[in-house]
């Protein structure tokens, strides 16, 4: 069908709505050829444009003010795997689980961890969280060795290559890793893989108090077990724990784990502490309902930083829970859903209030858009990313009022 002269575009329904805008028109391109086709089109009609994958976190970020036209990314499915140079080049449509058991097949892995069933590549990146292993293999952005984007104005630029060791040129790449789509939508990236490591071992514990937590982590520090992920779990309610993950060979994961528990659970009843050989169920994964802030503090504030919003949480009677990696201290908490825009407020001005600590909103819900909470807080570099945003997309129509670029702000001296 074509409508308005555009082959493949069809008119947009509540079914392709984003974050509940629904969309005129909606388009699935099989290429980047077509997606560089339709970018242009829209560009000409002067549309405002979003992406969406597998629409598991579409609701992530701010709503967007206008979607002319939906760009759906299912087609844009394939994985180039080439496990001798452990690299592969993936279109941004390709699930991540699909990806995950290819490479599995050869005994390799895109080390992030489990995202929702039907979460793509394009949106893993476009969201850019990275989960508890990155704490060993670095943030998601690291992992990634070039991309292909499809510019706003329809141009596709290429950036770094298939080859890990690639400074040629802008890492232009990495500006559009947690950009939500407003620079452009990407249309494949080339990541740099890791072998599969044969043994896993966890470790489990309760932390009791705050200063118990703070004690278990500097014991980890000063050990040499390189841990995996060093993930805390602190619910407002108490029975926080700490989860630590090892891998590698059999052997070596045997001795590091011994060693691990032995410094770990001195002053815990022995039963306490546990070891498994798996991930729990559910590893990495955020709740599907409610809010969801990401904390970011100086690793060495992670429990302190739990324990706040838990404090938080409980003075507005809100079940706040805080997961995410005591190591590199990127948290999220977990809001329940119908909490209140006021106990939401309380809790994002107690954690912004703290020099160094920045709480930003990744997923609210509808309530709390209506209420007009402040999703971003202060953002470093603002200006520069704002000067990025009017470079790439002047006319600001790639998924507009989805990021922090596009945000009403006020500097924290001028707010009431
Ligand atoms: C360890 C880990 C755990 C996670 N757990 C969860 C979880 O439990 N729940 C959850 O919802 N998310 C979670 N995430 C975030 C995760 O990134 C997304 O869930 C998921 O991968 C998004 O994929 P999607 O295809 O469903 O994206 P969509 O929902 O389709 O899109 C998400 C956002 O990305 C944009 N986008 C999508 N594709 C493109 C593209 N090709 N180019 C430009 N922009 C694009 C969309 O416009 C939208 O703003 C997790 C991430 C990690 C690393």
């Amino acid at each position: 069908m074509t409508r308005q002269g555009i082959e493949g575009v069809r008119a947009g329904g509540p079914g392709d709505a984003v974050c509940g805008v629904v969309p005129a028109h909606a388009a699935r391109p099989r290429d980047v050829d077509e997606l560089a086709g339709l970018l242009a089109e829209a560009t000409r009609n002067g549309w405002s444009v979003a992406a969406r994958g597998g629409g598991t976190a579409l609701d992530w970020g701010g709503r967007p003010t206008s979607v002319d036209l939906l760009v759906d990314t299912g087609a844009l499915n394939r994985i180039d795997h080439d496990p001798g140079d452990l690299v592969a080049e993936v279109g941004a449509g390709t699930p991540v689980a699909e990806l995950a058991a290819v490479l599995a097949k050869a005994g390799q892995r895109l080390s992030v961890d489990p995202v929702r069933a039907g979460g793509t590549v394009g949106g893993l990146l476009a969201t850019g969280l990275s989960g508890p292993r990155r704490l060993l293999t670095g943030a998601l952005r690291s992992l990634v060795i070039g991309m292909t984007v499809v510019r706003p104005d329809g141009v596709v630029a290429r950036s770094g290559g298939r080859v890990v060791k690639n400074v040629a040129g802008y890492d232009l790449a990495k500006l559009h890793v947690g950009g939500y789509g407003t620079l452009g939508v990407i249309a494949s990236a080339a990541f740099r893989l890791h072998p599969l490591p044969p043994a896993l071992r966890l470790i489990e514990l309760p932390l009791p108090s705050l200063a118990h937590a703070e004690r278990r982590l500097t014991l980890l520090r000063a050990s040499h077990a390189v841990p995996a992920a060093v993930e805390i779990d602190w619910p407002v309610e108490g029975g926080s724990r700490l989860r630590v993950v090892l891998e590698g060979t059999p052997e070596g994961v045997r001795s590091r784990a011994d060693e691990l528990v032995a410094a770990l659970a001195r002053g815990l009843p022995a039963e306490e502490v546990t070891v498994g050989d798996a991930l729990p169920p559910g590893w990495g994964l955020l709740p599907a309902e409610g809010t969801l802030v990401r904390l970011s503090v100086p690793p060495a504030q992670a429990p302190a930083a739990a324990a706040r919003a838990a404090e938080l949480g409980g003075a507005v009677d809100t079940d706040v829970r805080t997961t995410g990696s005591a190591r590199t201290g990127a948290l999220v908490v977990a809001v329940p859903p119908g909490a209140r825009a006021s106990a939401v407020t309380v809790l994002l001005e107690g954690l912004r209030s703290h020099s160094g600590w920045a709480a930003t909103v990744v997923r609210a819900e509808e309530h709390l858009h209506t209420a007009g909470i402040d999703l971003w807080g202060e953002v470093p570099g603002l200006a520069v990313m704002r000067a990025v945003r009017d470079a790439m997309d002047p006319d600001r129509r790639m998924a507009p009022g989805r990021f922090v670029t596009d945000a009403p702000h006020t500097p924290r001296e001028e707010r009431p």
